[in-house]
């Protein structure tokens, strides 16, 4: 590739990076994203409360409007006459992507291409690539961060086929808690696409991630657990996202940082899709009219609320389970799952702060670590 301007560059082509080219496609500017892939395979899920309108609806696999939680208290089910929990297989969102882009008159993707150092370069900035140069007004980065987090949500998942029925497809079972595999909170994810298959999904709150020797043996244990019979893997999934209020990966001043080192990932609970979303729709809006892009998702309260809820896991991982629990419990229908979600006004913030025992997120509050 001989140096090719164009007049923004984005750097990584997973969820964030396609999703804002997928709404520059449309507009006059011209677009190369450029990602180390050579093709795209399936290799996630996202799933998310819809709580916005976003270009991959006719992506959703399926969607539920139960989801339960388990512990000591036994099951909380919560349903929701009008939220939907949704999920997206990659392989399709990639598939749709891809094909937007492709129909952008102006807006590229070069796969199988990594991109090196950024530098400035009069007015814009030079990215080396392992395929040459390529000038861009504006770069939008939107590779994996490379600071750790002081805490993480880290999984394990395989998508199983059984041969007897022993799921139920309706109810999405968001947190199984188990007794410590890390030294944070320990739990099983279960997204049941029928009665014989599901996402089933070991993970931890903590703050170092258990390692792939603890997830495999925990994983089997909780499959052999569902007494499946013959079992077929189909697809596995593992991942580490940051849980750190306000985390972000630095960047050259003048680059704009998106997706998950860019505070993508709800702070308090991992979920980032949506929010990936939302900061995709902010980006573009702002590219398009030629102005400086806000990619803050949160507000100070927000961001105050979550710290607070993280110090009281990490400083009593025991008592997550319970005040997990709790919430499912006590807050109000769809307030919940708003907040989760990472889209929340005041009164969400407020049903939730409400649901939890005062004392140590109080003291947590007023005693910052
Ligand atoms: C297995 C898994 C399951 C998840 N499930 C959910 C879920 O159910 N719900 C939810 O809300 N969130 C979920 N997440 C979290 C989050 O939504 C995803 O991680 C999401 O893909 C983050 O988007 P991103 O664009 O920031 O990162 P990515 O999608 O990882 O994209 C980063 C891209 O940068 C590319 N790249 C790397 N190095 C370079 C380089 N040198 N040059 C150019 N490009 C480079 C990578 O190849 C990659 O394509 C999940 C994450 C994982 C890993």
């Amino acid at each position: 590739m001989s140096a090719l301007n164009v007049d923004i560059a984005i750097l990584g082509g997973g969820c964030a990076g396609l999703s804002l080219a997928v709404r520059l496609a449309k507009s006059n500017l011209s677009v190369r994203v450029i990602e180390p892939r050579k093709e795209y395979v399936e290799d996630r899920t996202w799933s998310f409360w819809r709580t916005h309108s976003d270009p991959f609806e006719d992506c959703v696999r399926k969607e539920w409007t139960s989801w339960a939680v388990q512990g000591a208290r036994g099951e909380t089910i919560r349903k929701s006459s009008h939220m939907r929990y949704q999920t997206i297989a990659s392989g399709v969102f990639y598939d749709k992507a891809c094909d937007l882009i492709e129909k952008g008159s102006k807006t590229s993707l070069s796969l199988g291409v990594s991109a090196n150092s950024v530098k400035r370069s009069g007015s814009g900035w030079r990215v080396d690539t392992s395929a040459g140069a390529v000038i861009a007004r504006t770069v939008v980065d939107t590779r994996p961060p490379t600071r750790i987090p002081t805490y993480g949500q880290f999984f394990l998942g395989s998508e199983i086929k059984t041969e007897r029925p022993v799921f139920n497809p309706d109810v999405v079972q968001l947190m199984q808690f188990r007794r410590s595999q890390s030294v944070g909170v320990d739990f099983v994810y279960i997204l049941p696409f029928a009665k014989d298959r599901a996402l089933v999904e070991v993970t931890s709150f903590a703050p170092q991630n258990p390692g792939r020797n603890v997830f495999n043996g925990w994983l089997d244990v909780e499959i052999e657990a569902l007494n499946p019979g013959k079992t077929k893997t189909l697809r596995t999934e593992m991942g580490a996202l940051p849980m750190e209020a306000g985390f972000f990966d630095p960047a050259p001043d003048g680059i704009i940082r998106m997706g998950l080192g860019s505070g993508a990932a709800r702070p308090s609970t991992g979920y980032a899709f949506t929010r990936t979303q939302i900061q995709a729709d902010q980006v573009a809006r702002a590219l398009i009219r030629g102005h400086v892009p806000n990619t803050v998702l949160d507000g100070p309260m927000n961001r105050f609320m979550d710290r607070v809820f993280l110090q009281v896991l990490a400083a009593a991982p025991e008592q997550g389970p319970a005040l997990f629990e709790m919430l499912f419990r006590n807050a109000p229908s769809d307030r919940l799952e708003r907040f989760l979600s990472g889209s929340s006004n005041f009164i969400d913030r407020l049903s939730v702060m409400t649901s939890l025992p005062p004392i140590p997120f109080l003291r947590a509050a007023v005693f910052p670590t």
